[in-house]
């Protein structure tokens, strides 16, 4: 296992660190909030941080070069996504850059990444994903929103629901049923995109979550018109494109990271020796130092579970089902973490509007709320315990077949 830095990953981090340092306006660092809270910056307050990353090649930095990436292998990846955290950067709605971008690259074709992949590097286009429906989340091959053909594309019909920042976005990329006899269910689907600003037939309804946010909405599509050559990877192969774009979401998941549960820890540190308790503060408890060793003794495990797939990467080019494992120890890690942390600041922890607490009590009490979307997005802790049985350990399923495919 290799846990120290290559010379490029540890050049590449100390350039980080100066670029961070130097020239990053202050109003866009030190933003702990939003790591693990819902920020809804707009472009013109992204644009200072967008044009140092413009400036360094790094807009999207695990783009190949040609597409104006970086080129970054994973190794690097983890390294700017660690710096990225450390510095406190706001962390971007990333569907553009992270999942629809790559997707496109990998089986979009040569017309669509020409007309697409440059806007969506700048952030011109922000994109939303509309996979989700209250019939298919998990068994996402269930879904039921349909594209019918029409003169030169297709028309869709149906709902969506959990689109994280469709009120933002200014194009969405959908899911539909493009075959409606096709069996298995996986073959009749198609991933389309279209202008969610100016298309007819496509609205919007907020939903504002447990924390006080708006971050979802439920999308209605009746009689939306898209176009053929806004379909990604062809018509009626969409399932394999989708799992394209899936496995980017898994492993970019902040959830796997560590830098976020460091972050949780020291604050959960920060005030237990701030609040009084009898003589002295909570900190004096022993049973709670237990507990946070214990916790640090986990954050610990999950950076060298990320080593170890960093080594396999940088043999074999591949993640692999391990990254499934970051997504739920990771989830559930900074769940326990943040759960200790209300414990910790008491009544405080829950009330969020009402004084006398603090803007630092309301931003806890919105992040105990929020993380607990982080076992369910991108694929439940659930399901991808089951891909990490099959897959990695592979365990027989109920048929008694060892590593069967689902
Ligand atoms: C923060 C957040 C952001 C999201 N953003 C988006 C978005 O932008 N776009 C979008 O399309 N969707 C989004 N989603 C939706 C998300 O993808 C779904 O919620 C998720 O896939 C689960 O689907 P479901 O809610 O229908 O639950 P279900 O699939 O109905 O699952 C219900 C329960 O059953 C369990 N379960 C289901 N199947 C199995 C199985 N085979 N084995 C064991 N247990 C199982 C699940 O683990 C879960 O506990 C988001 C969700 C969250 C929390």
């Amino acid at each position: 296992m290799n846990v120290n830095d290559s010379p490029e990953q540890a050049g590449l981090r100390a350039d980080m660190r100066a670029w961070i340092r130097e020239e990053v306006p202050a109003s866009l660092k030190d933003r702990p909030q939003s790591l693990l809270a819902d920020e809804s910056l707009t472009k013109e307050e992204w644009k200072p941080l967008l044009d140092v990353l413009a400036k360094r090649g790094l807009l999207a930095p695990a783009w190949p070069k040609p597409y104006g990436g970086a080129g970054f292998d994973v190794g690097q990846m983890i390294v700017f996504n660690e710096e990225w955290i450390r510095g406190g950067l706001p962390m971007f709605r990333s569907d553009g850059i992270d999942k629809i971008g790559p997707t496109i690259i990998a089986a979009g074709s040569e017309e669509q990444k020409q007309r697409f992949l440059p806007r969506i590097l700048t952030r011109e286009i922000i994109f939303a994903q509309g996979y989700s429906e209250p019939g298919a989340g998990s068994d996402l091959a269930s879904l039921s929103t349909r594209a019918d053909r029409s003169e030169g594309g297709f028309l869709v019909n149906g709902q969506k629901i959990w689109t994280s920042g469709a009120h933002l976005a200014d194009w969405m990329y959908v899911l539909a049923r493009t075959d409606q006899n096709a069996r298995p269910k996986q073959k009749g689907i198609s991933l389309l995109i279209f202008d969610a600003r100016n298309s007819k037939g496509f609205t919007i309804s907020p939903i504002v979550s447990i924390d006080g946010f708006h971050h979802f909405n439920q999308t209605f599509y009746d009689n939306l018109f898209i176009p053929e050559n806004q379909v990604i990877g062809g018509v009626n192969n969409g399932w394999r494109v989708a799992n394209i774009l899936l496995g980017h979401e898994r492993f970019s998941h902040p959830a796997g990271n560590p830098q976020f549960h460091e972050w949780a820890l020291g604050q959960l540190k920060k005030t237990a020796r701030e609040l009084p308790a009898g003589e002295g503060t909570v900190w004096d408890d022993p049973g709670l130092r237990r507990k946070i060793v214990q916790l640090e003794m986990d954050v610990d495990c999950l950076r060298y579970i990320r080593y170890r797939t960093q080594t396999q990467i940088a043999k074999t080019g591949n993640p692999g089902h391990e990254s499934s494992i970051f997504k739920f120890y990771g989830g559930e890690l900074l769940q326990a973490i943040i759960e200790a942390h209300a414990e910790v600041a008491g009544p405080g922890s829950v009330n969020w509007e009402a004084e006398p607490f603090g803007e630092d009590y309301r931003a806890l009490a919105r992040r105990a709320m929020r993380c607990r979307g982080y076992t369910i997005a991108g694929g439940t802790a659930e399901v991808q315990r089951n891909i990490v049985a099959k897959r990695v350990l592979q365990l027989p399923n109920a048929r008694g077949d060892a590593g069967a495919a689902e």
